[in-house]
Order: structure tokens, then C-alpha cells, then sequence
């Protein structure tokens, strides 16, 4: 047992060594202590791996001001990720930075007033020098990407019959799609129905 964990242990040392990144004690810190009375500017760079959202896969950034008022701060920022995301339409990958505003309280436990207010973080100023943001940026940068999501505005898809991607190469399918052919197959499928009635109909 105790060999199979050993094993288990380095074998998860290697896989992160390998991919140079762990998630396991990920977390976007901010450092509440070191911002003055009034307005700061905030601005940082992160690994947008730590999001544990496959499509980001590189760098993610922030940029804005906290404003502080005794133990209350208020965070007004943009974020901003880019990622690798596959096209809704033909289903090409491609990147792209998803961009959110973010606006987050820290405001000490005794001093919240509403509970529920998702942009409020509780936390302790006699304890606390860091509050966590990851979560918060993980949910406003993923709230934020389409639900359409297109490698660009015009994307032609791919075509139904060839299976080609328009965007890379025309095809002349629906030009060939005659209406009256798919007209005539319906009536031919009509036809054959009432055939059948007939036929049930003799039976009966
Ligand atoms: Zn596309
Ligand atoms: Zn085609």
C-alpha cells in the first residue's frame, strides 16, 4: 500500500514536472495590506492555466484600481484571458482573449451587509493579509465567452454534403442541390405511402 502511494507520489511529481504547472494550491492572492487610504492602481500578470478551464491556456492579466476606505476595498478591473477555443460553426481551433470587468468588495466580516451579494468577499483584516480572487476571475472570464463562438464573424462553416471547410475552400454543393429533385423525391416518398395505404387497405 504504502509502496503503490510512494509510486502514486512521484509518479504525479513527474506528470508536473513535465507540464512545468499544478494546480493543486492555485490561487490569485491579493495583498490587501499593501494599498494606502483612497485610490491605487492594480495591475498583474497570471498563468491562466490556474483557472483549471482547459481553453485557457496561457496568460491572463488585470489591470484597474482598489479603492480603499478604512478596512473596505473595492476592486474595479478588467480581466482578461487568452485561450484556445474551437469554433461553433467549423469546429477549427483557434485563439482568442476573453475580456470581463470584474467588481469585488473585501469588506470585513462584521461590516457585510447583504450575504448574498456575489461581488462581496468577507475576510478578516486582524488575520487576513491576502484575499483570493481565482474563483472570481474564473467565473466572470468564463461567463464571458459566447455561447456562439465563431473563429471570426463571417465564418462559412463547413459545407453539409462535402464536409469541406467553406473557409478554406469553396465548394459548388449547393448550387448542384436541385429544388426541383428534392421536390420530386418527397412526392415519390408521398407516392409510395399512399401505395401502402392502398395495400392495407385491400388487406383489410
Ligand atoms: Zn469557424
Ligand atoms: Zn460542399
Amino acid at each position: 500500500m504504502e509502496a503503490n502511494m510512494a509510486h502514486g507520489q512521484h509518479w504525479k511529481d513527474e506528470h508536473d514536472i513535465k507540464s512545468g504547472f499544478s494546480n493543486d494550491h492555485a490561487s490569485i492572492p491579493i495583498n490587501v495590506r499593501a494599498f494606502g487610504q483612497g485610490s491605487n492602481p492594480i495591475a498583474f500578470e497570471f498563468d491562466a492555466r490556474k483557472l483549471d478551464y482547459p481553453e485557457f491556456t496561457k496568460t491572463g492579466s488585470l489591470s484597474g484600481s482598489i479603492y480603499r476606505e478604512g478596512d473596505r476595498f473595492d476592486l474595479e478591473a478588467q480581466i482578461s484571458a487568452e485561450g484556445e477555443f474551437e469554433c461553433t460553426r467549423c469546429a477549427e481551433t483557434f485563439q482568442e482573449r476573453i475580456t470581463a470587468p470584474l467588481h469585488l468588495q473585501f469588506v470585513p466580516a462584521s461590516l457585510v451587509r447583504d450575504i448574498d451579494d456575489p461581488n462581496v468577499i468577507e475576510y478578516d483584516p486582524l488575520s487576513s493579509q491576502e484575499v483570493d480572487i481565482l474563483g472570481d476571475i474564473r467565473d466572470a472570464l468564463v461567463l464571458a465567452i459566447p455561447m456562439k463562438h465563431l473563429c471570426r464573424p463571417d465564418c462559412k462553416g463547413v459545407c453539409p454534403v462535402c464536409g469541406k471547410n467553406k473557409n478554406v475552400e469553396a465548394c459548388d454543393c449547393i448550387e448542384k442541390e436541385d429544388q426541383s429533385e428534392a421536390w420530386s423525391a418527397l412526392n415519390g416518398l408521398r407516392e409510395r405511402l399512399r401505395a401502402e395505404e392502398v395495400k392495407q387497405g385491400d388487406r383489410n
